[in-house]
């Protein structure tokens, strides 16, 4: 445009020139008063939406917390499922704690548990090898008496072992045969594969100031103890007075049985043997 005019008026040059300079400065000038403008806006735009963003800030936050609120919420609700569904299935595991093992009920052959130490050679199932523990230490703790275990988990070979003993003292006592001496032995040790000890959730805790296998076991302090709150710890009395003829086993004073804590006080609670709270189960 300026070389136009240039060119078209061409009269005086020092006017062409104070023109032209005069265009350069209006140029320059609008220039800097047009970025200026744009400066203003973009400060007004920014301020307007600092503004905007403030409000913007508070309905998120409000809705952050809304948000938070409902994911607390839900996350509450999610936990409330949770323990029921890991008491559910902790319930589940339990159920094979009430597995009978008995001469009418052999154990399935070949069955080996997952096993823990209670102490030094004596192992149990690993769901209660410390709570077996934990129970003959509080009894010693609370002065109660002096528990010490003498048979825990046994395996098939041991047992046969056990009662191969047996037979033979039985023949050696009563002048007997093998049959008869068998048919005896059995009603004092279990025959192999049926004795609750090969379940591994079996134990017998007698007391060191009495470390015999008899009826007088129970007026131990251990066993006076070990009743009142073998439960606790998910133990039972096995074998009770008078029910052997629903376990098929003698009273046992010694021997406890792993079933898990809940069982454990059912049982216990309602006075009555494994066998008959199993078949209390089966008919509900
Ligand atoms: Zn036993």
């Amino acid at each position: 445009m300026k070389h136009s005019k240039i060119r078209s008026g061409g009269k005086s040059i020092r006017r062409e020139v104070l023109i032209a300079l005069a265009l350069i400065v209006l140029t320059v000038a609008s220039g800097f008063v047009i970025q200026l403008l744009l400066q203003l806006q973009a400060m007004r735009r920014s301020e307007e939406q600092a503004g905007l963003l403030m409000i913007d800030t508070l309905e998120e936050f409000d809705s952050f917390i809304w948000n938070e609120h409902a994911a607390h919420a839900a996350a509450a609700e999610r936990l409330k499922e949770l323990p029921q569904q890991k008491k559910q299935r902790h319930d589940d595991l339990q159920l094979d704690l009430l597995t009978i093992v008995s001469s009418a009920s052999p154990l399935k052959e070949g069955y080996v548990p997952e096993l823990a130490t209670v102490v030094e050679e004596y192992q149990l199932d690993a769901r209660c090898a410390a709570l077996c523990w934990d129970m003959m230490q509080d009894c010693r703790a609370e002065n109660a008496g002096f528990p010490m275990i003498c048979s825990a988990y046994r395996t098939q070979e041991f047992q046969q072992e056990l009662f191969d003993n047996k037979v033979i003292r039985v023949m050696q006592e009563k002048y007997c045969s093998v049959e008869e001496a068998t048919v005896l032995a059995a009603e004092e040790v279990a025959f192999p594969g049926t004795s609750e000890h090969q379940l591994g959730l079996a134990a017998d805790i007698i007391d060191e100031t009495y470390p015999y296998l008899t009826e007088w076991q129970e007026t131990t302090g251990t066993q006076r103890w070990l009743k009142e709150h073998a439960a606790d710890y998910g133990f039972i009395l096995r074998y009770p007075p008078e029910s052997s003829n629903i376990t098929g086993i003698i009273y046992e004073p010694w021997h406890y049985r792993y079933v898990g804590e809940k069982f454990a006080h059912e049982i216990t609670n309602r006075g009555i043997t494994l066998e008959e709270y199993v078949a209390w189960r089966r008919g509900r």
